[in-house]
């Protein structure tokens, strides 16, 4: 048998085709989960004017020098500054302004007297009415209290760089600056295809022999989680003539990458490898990982096509694997990783010799992270990755770890 594609070469093999497809203008509303297209610069400073980061009392510090609770300071109150004013009253020696977090500080004031400092605290609150004078039991430093203008985000900055993706924080962010539409890149649109004679729509009864395509749902939602837009082809049975029939639809509308499942082991009816060989070319079939080994990938027509494994644990991890990487890589991002981290395994694990995804929980147990199998580990077995919330990888070459070596986990429960 000639020699297996190393995973990492054929992630790269993948990867290198996809460039970031265009920019659009999108409303801030709808920005979540894209990426940014344009690097984005301030052309503000955050805060926008000193402010009060307290309620309470804007003072000038000089005032305070040596205050105490023993030896308190009387105020004249001048002015009553809520969010929003700008006062007009400037607060010289002996003197404050009552000020709510948020306000501008009025001039003359360099700080803030948190209003629990005072006597105008009782009970847990402060009284409506404006006070004629305050009794303040404390000092502050100059600049206490109070968020300065550009302390956040200077004029001219760059806040986000090209090529990231945008979190709630980051539309908030957005939103500070003033910006409405966002320049993102176009989502990525994948073609999705489910081969097999076997295969019935979920919404169809069943005959006997007969199981529910459930890939197509999985891997649409796999796509959606990353990004991209999935176009659903529906099933194709195993005949080459139904097979172009479906692959034809990718050709008349706007397709960046097809995935298809199944028909590209080595069974009778695995039609799917030897259209793509015919009305395009393969780039490679085969790769040295379990699960996943038949994963083909190459070209129909000019689209880009990976052939995942029919088998559903298989479809999951080799999309992880291969097409999330190129699926960021076509929204814009530079590339994916998982999050790994070194565990220590609680059970002995096996397998074969090629570079083996093996379900696992991850937790912390006694100080330690910890990563026990999810029952069995057929390539079928589907509930074993709903229960996972990590992938063990045993490096290829390996075949058995006893319990209590240290194997590198991949984080499935994130979205990053
Ligand atoms: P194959 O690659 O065609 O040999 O399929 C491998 C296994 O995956 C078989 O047990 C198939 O029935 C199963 N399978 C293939 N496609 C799907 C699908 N879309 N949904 C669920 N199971 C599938
Ligand atoms: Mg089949």
């Amino acid at each position: 048998m000639s020699k297996l594609m190393s995973v990492d070469e054929a992630k790269e093999k993948i990867i290198s085709v996809f460039e970031p497809l265009g920019m659009e203008n999108i409303s801030i509303e709808k920005a979540i989960g894209r990426v940014l297209a344009q690097s984005v610069f301030s052309e503000i400073n955050l805060p926008l004017f000193p402010n009060s980061s307290m309620d309470g009392f804007a003072v000038r510090s000089l005032d305070l020098e040596g205050i105490s609770r023993e030896y308190p300071a009387q105020l004249e109150v001048v002015d009553d500054i809520p969010a929003g004013k700008v006062s007009k009253v400037i607060v010289k020696s002996g003197q404050a302004s009552r000020i709510m977090t948020g306000a501008p500080l009025p001039q003359g004031a360099d700080s803030v007297i948190p209003v629990e400092d005072t006597d105008q605290f009782q009970h847990g609150r402060q009284s409506q009415i404006l006070p004629s004078r305050v009794k303040v039991f404390r000092s502050v430093q100059s600049g206490d209290y109070v968020r300065q203008k550009g302390e956040d985000i200077r004029s001219g900055e760059c806040v986000l760089p090209q090529g990231k993706r945008i979190r709630p924080q980051e539309v908030g962010l957005l939103a500070m600056l003033g910006m409405s539409d966002i320049p993102v890149f176009k989502r990525p649109r994948v073609a999705i295809i489910s081969t097999g004679d076997e295969l019935v729509p979920i919404n169809k009864a069943l005959e006997p022999g007969q199981i529910y395509d459930s890939n197509t749902y999985s891997l649409s939602a796999q796509v959606l989680r990353d990004g991209g837009e999935p176009f659903n082809l529906g099933i194709a049975s195993d005949r080459e003539s139904a097979v172009i029939e479906v692959l034809e639809k990718t050709t008349s509308s706007r397709v960046d990458l097809i995935l298809s499942t199944a028909g590209v082991s080595v069974g009778a009816f695995d039609v799917v490898k030897s259209v793509v060989e015919r009305f395009g070319r393969i780039e490679f079939w085969r790769v040295n990982m379990r699960p996943g080994k038949p994963v083909t990938f190459g070209h129909y027509q000019n689209i880009p096509f990976v052939g995942l494994p029919g088998n559903p644990v298989s479809a999951y991890v080799s999309y992880e694997i291969f097409v999330r990487p190129s699926v960021y890589r076509l929204s814009g991002m530079e590339t994916f990783e998982h999050l790994r981290m070194p565990v220590r395994l609680l059970d002995p694990v096996e397998s074969d010799g090629r570079e083996s995804y093996l379900r696992a929980i991850v937790k912390r147990q006694t100080g330690n992270w910890t990563a026990q199998l999810t029952g069995h580990q057929g390539s079928g077995n589907l509930w074993s990755l709903v229960q996972a919330n990590a992938l063990l990888v045993l490096p290829s070459g390996v075949k058995s770890l006893p319990s209590g070596s240290i194997i590198d986990a991949l984080l499935l429960n994130e979205v990053y």
